[in-house]
């Protein structure tokens, strides 16, 4: 990818679009050719995919530009049904190009298997069992699914807690054990449930318990990755707010989150516009990034911002982010879904680590694209713009009509589907 700036996208014809990145990507129309069909997840592979199958479910496939990666140039497909998502991102990531572009890190990719066990005639006993095993336990994790070992993972580390040890405690006594599993580029759900369930019976011999839950955590918090943007205020200035209006009010903005839930959990769902729609692009598990980032939220106590906003000594705006990223680049549907191939291959992505950085880079320049809006005109003025296409479709129009009704609706600053219906009766007229 020479360059992930692609100007005057925004006003191309889809069909323009795709020779553009067919060019500009140099791939062949034979690799693109899922773009072209009206079914690029056959009705066969779907039925092998989930149960009870009567059909499948499309959602436009938009591309992320403008932006730039640890020098890396990125476009990035986003799965989504909200207008003004791709929009937004593809405008942050211009100003951040222009700023040095986002600066990324990744952890280890090490996931968390759980083994719940009950009934132990003394915890602490227990406990003491299990450490004093706990090489023969991760050797035998490691037995369990040898293959992850070869590529250079597996069963690393393993600790055991007691919850619930104080006498008055609402819930029963337990033994949990987390094993610590580097799971390479998998997301690692299937590799981790083998190995916690394989070991299950060593560990009720051990702990003279009962073994109920053996399964992953979603709380992936040793699998994490950063976003960094600085932003010089001049940047910032729109219309007649100057950087330092914007650089400001992003950082209220960013402060009422941190201390407020009710925001703060607004605030995330616009990170998460931006990190949902990479994610389901790439054919990964959505609700485990979505499970796993809200709980990070809440890890000093209450619910806050995932995103942190602030100033430098020399005034820029700095963004950053940190969240667990349990996403693979294989696995899962990753490379079963024909679009989330081509989706991951669009990124030229190569480990599940870079991916994870993409998407926490998306969620950053998302969460500043909306609080950057609230901070300056508000939200509606090019939500609604870019939203009056799906309301005129809603409201019956077709064909050319749909840009003509959405076009009068902004006109009108009118942009419902009652008064689009009106211009749709009008026109047929
Ligand atoms: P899979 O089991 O589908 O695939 C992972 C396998 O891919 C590995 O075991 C490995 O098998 C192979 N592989 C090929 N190349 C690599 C590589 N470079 N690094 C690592 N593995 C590689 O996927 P996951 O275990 O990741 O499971 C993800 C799926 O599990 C998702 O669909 C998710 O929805 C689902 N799931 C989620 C749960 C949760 O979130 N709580 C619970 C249960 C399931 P080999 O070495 O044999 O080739």
């Amino acid at each position: 990818m020479k360059s992930s700036r692609i100007p005057g996208f925004y006003n191309m014809s889809v069909e323009q679009r795709r020779e553009l990145l067919k060019k500009e990507l140099g791939f062949s129309s034979e690799e693109l050719s899922d773009l072209y069909i009206n079914e690029p997840l056959s009705i066969d592979t779907a039925d092998k995919m989930i149960e009870n199958v009567i059909g499948t479910f499309q959602l436009p496939l938009g591309l992320g530009l403008n932006f730039l990666i640890n020098g890396k140039e990125y476009v990035i497909p986003m799965a989504i049904e909200e207008a003004s998502v791709v929009a937004s991102a593809s405008h942050i990531a211009k100003i951040v190009r222009s700023s040095g572009g986002f600066r990324t890190e990744a952890t280890e990719r090490v996931m968390i298997g759980q083994i719940q066990v009950v009934g132990c005639p003394d915890f602490q006993t227990a406990k003491r069992a299990v450490l004093n095993e706990k090489e023969a336990l991760i050797n035998a994790a490691n037995a369990a699914y040898p293959s992850i070992v070869n590529r250079g993972g597996g069963a690393q580390d393993m600790e055991v807690r007691i919850l619930n040890e104080e006498s008055d405690s609402k819930y029963g006594q337990m033994l949990v054990l987390h094993i610590y599993v580097d799971t390479c580029d998998a997301m690692g759900a299937n590799i981790i449930n083998t190995m916690v369930e394989s070991i299950a019976p060593i560990v009720e011999e051990l702990t003279k318990g009962k073994v109920y839950l053996r399964i992953l955590s979603n709380y992936a918090d040793k699998c994490l990755a950063r976003a960094r943007c600085v932003i010089p205020p001049g940047m910032l200035a729109t219309g007649d707010y100057s950087g330092e209006h914007v650089r400001d009010g992003v950082i209220h903005a960013y402060e009422f989150a941190a201390s407020d839930p009710y925001r703060a959990v607004t605030h995330n769902k616009g990170i998460m516009n931006g990190i949902d729609p990479v994610v389901i692009a790439t054919g990964n598990d959505w609700r485990a990034v979505e499970a796993g980032a809200h709980a990070y939220a809440s890890r000093h106590g209450s619910y806050g911002s995932m995103t942190t906003w602030s100033k430098d000594n020399d005034g820029n705006l700095v963004g950053e982010i940190e969240l667990p990223m349990s996403i693979g680049t294989v696995g899962g549907a990753t490379r079963v879904h024909p679009m989330a191939k081509l989706s991951l291959s669009m990124m030229n992505i190569e480990s599940a680590k870079e991916l994870a950085q993409v998407i926490v880079a998306v969620g950053l320049a998302q969460n500043l694209g909306a609080l950057k809006a609230l901070a300056t005109d508000g939200i509606q003025k090019g939500h609604m713009a870019l939203h009056s296409r799906s309301v005129a479709i809603a409201a019956g129009a077709s064909g050319e009509m749909i840009d003509i009704i959405a076009e009068k609706l902004i006109e009108l600053k009118q942009i419902r589907v009652g008064k689009a219906k009106e211009l749709v009766e009008q026109y047929k007229k």
